[in-house]
C-alpha cells in the first residue's frame, strides 16, 4: 500500500514537473563560437537535464542524485545505530519503557532485521509483553538466516507456559535449523524428562548417573518384555550400585526363570551400596521366611561389615522367628553406629514377639520417637527429599540425581561440597 502511494506522489511531481516546464515564457539564445542556438527556454531546460543526465551516466561527472541517495541511506544507518545502542542499554538497564520505544524506532530506521527484531522481542519480553515478543520472534523465525533465533525464544516462552508439545515442536524446529547446538541438546533433554519421554532421554544425556536412572524409568515403562529387559541390563550396567537398576535387571531375570542370575545381580548391587529394597526383592524369591535366611546370608556375605547387612539378618531372622539372632543382629547394627528410627522400631518388634507385653518393647518406641530420621532419598543438586525414588528429581527435574542416604552422608557426597567446608584441603 505505501509502495503505490509513493508512486502515486511521484507521478503527480512528474506531470506538475512537465506542465510547468511547458508555460515557462520565452527563448534562449546562446551563441558558442560561430554557432547560434535559438530554443524556447523550455527545451532549453529541458536539454540542460538530458545532458546532466548523459554526462552522469556516461562519465559519472554529475553525482549530486547519488549524493543525496547516499545521506539519506547514511543518515538512516546512524540513527538506527542509535536507536539500537539505546535499546541495548535500556535493556541492560532493566527500562522496558525506553526499550521498547528505542527498538520501534531502530525497526523504523533499520527495518525489520533479525537484530531490530530480537531487540523488539527483548523490549517486549522485559516489558511483560509477551505477545508482542512472540509477534516479533515469528517474524525472525521465518528468516531463513537468523530462524534459530527465533525459535530459541519461542521455545523458551512454551517451556515458560508449561506447554511441553509445542516445545517440543519447537526443539524440532530449532534443531533442524542449527543441528547439533549444545544447548538446544541439553534443552531437549529436559523437554524428553519433562514429558516423560524416558528413552529420548536417555538417548540426549551422557552422563553415565543420568543415564541409569533413565534407563530404569524407560525400563519400566517399555511394553516390548524383550526391550525392556535390555533396558534394564544397561541401567544396571551403567550403575550397578543403583537399586533401582538392580531391582529392575534382577525383575527380568526373574520373570524369564533366571532366579539364581536375579540373585547374584541383586548381591552385586549389595556389595556397592546396600539398600533395604534390593534386600527385600531377594527375599521376595523365597518360598517361606526360613527360606529366606540362606538368601539373607547370602546377600549380606557381599558386604558383611555395612550396618545394611546387620539390619538385613536382624529382619530375616525376626520373619523366621528366630528372636534371638534377631536381637544379636540388630545390637551389632546399632554398635555399627545406626541410630535411626527404623533401629528402635525393629529392636521393638523384636521385644513383642517374645513378649506382647514387654516394657522393653516399649522403651525402644520411645527411643524411636526421638531417634535420627531413617535415611530418604535426597537430590544431590537442589537437596530436595523423597521418600520413593525417581528417575528426574521431581523438584529440579535433574536426572539421576536422587542418592540414598542419610542427611549428613549425602550432604558431603555432593560434588566440590569438601572443598566449600574445609578449603584448606
Ligand atoms: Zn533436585
Amino acid at each position: 500500500m505505501a509502495g503505490v502511494l509513493w508512486l502515486l506522489g511521484y507521478a503527480v511531481i512528474v506531470v506538475a514537473a512537465a506542465l510547468g516546464l511547458a508555460a515557462l515564457p520565452g527563448r534562449v539564445t546562446a551563441e558558442i563560437g560561430t554557432l547560434i542556438v535559438d530554443l524556447p527556454t523550455s527545451l532549453a531546460v529541458l536539454a540542460l537535464v538530458l545532458l546532466a543526465l548523459l554526462l552522469h551516466f556516461l562519465f559519472g561527472l554529475v553525482r549530486l542524485p547519488r549524493r543525496f541517495g547516499r545521506q539519506g541511506i547514511h543518515r538512516r544507518r546512524r540513527q538506527g545505530d542509535a536507536a539500537v545502542t539505546s535499546c541495548l542499554v535500556a535493556l541492560a538497564a532493566s527500562e522496558p519503557g525506553i526499550a521498547r520505544r528505542q527498538a520501534a524506532r531502530a525497526r523504523k530506521w533499520l527495518g525489520d532485521t533479525p537484530q531490530t527484531l530480537l531487540l523488539a522481542a527483548e523490549a517486549g519480553r522485559l516489558a511483560g509483553r509477551e505477545d508482542e515478543a512472540t509477534t516479533a520472534l515469528r517474524a525472525l523465525a521465518a528468516k531463513p538466516e537468523a530462524a534459530f533465533l527465533g525459535l530459541r525464544g519461542l521455545l523458551r516462552q512454551a517451556i515458560a507456559r508449561q506447554e511441553w508439545p509445542e516445545a517440543t515442536e519447537l526443539a524440532r524446529q530449532a534443531e533442524a535449523a542449527n543441528p547439533g547446538a549444545t544447548w538446544l541438546r541439553d534443552e531437549r533433554a529436559r523437554l524428553a524428562i519433562r514429558s516423560t519421554d524416558w528413552p529420548e532421554a536417555m538417548r540426549l544425556t551422557a552422563a553415565p548417573a543420568a543415564k541409569a536412572s533413565l534407563a530404569v524409568a524407560a525400563s519400566q515403562t517399555e511394553p516390548d518384555a524383550d526391550r525392556a529387559l535390555t533396558l534394564a541390563r544397561k541401567a544396571f550396567e551403567a550403575d550397578p550400585g543403583l537399586a533401582p537398576a538392580a531391582i529392575a535387571y534382577a525383575g527380568q531375570m526373574r520373570r524369564i526363570g533366571r532366579e539364581g542370575r536375579a540373585q547374584t545381580v541383586l548381591a552385586e548391587s549389595w556389595a556397592i551400596r546396600p539398600h533395604p529394597d534390593v534386600s527385600a526383592f531377594a527375599l521376595a524369591g523365597a518360598a517361606s521366611p526360613m527360606d529366606g535366611i540362606p538368601l539373607a546370608r547370602t546377600l549380606a556375605a557381599a558386604n558383611p561389615t555395612d550396618p545394611e547387612s546387620f539390619l538385613l539378618l536382624a529382619r530375616a531372622s525376626l520373619d523366621a522367628g528366630l528372636t534371638g539372632e534377631a536381637r544379636r543382629h540388630a545390637v551389632l547394627a546399632r554398635d555399627a553406629g545406626v541410630n535411626s528410627r527404623r533401629l528402635f522400631l525393629l529392636l521393638a518388634a523384636i521385644e513383642e514377639a517374645e513378649d506382647p507385653n514387654s516394657d522393653a518393647a516399649r522403651g525402644y518406641l520411645r527411643e524411636a520417637a526421638t531417634a535420627d530420621p531413617d535415611p530418604v532419598w535426597r537430590c544431590t543438586e537442589c537437596r530436595a527429599e523423597s521418600v520413593e525414588w525417581h528417575p528426574a528429581c521431581p523438584s529440579c527435574h535433574t536426572p539421576g540425581s536422587l542418592a540414598w542416604g542419610n542427611a549428613t552422608a549425602l550432604t558431603l557426597a555432593k560434588p566440590g561440597i569438601m572443598r566449600r567446608l574445609l578449603p584448606w584441603r
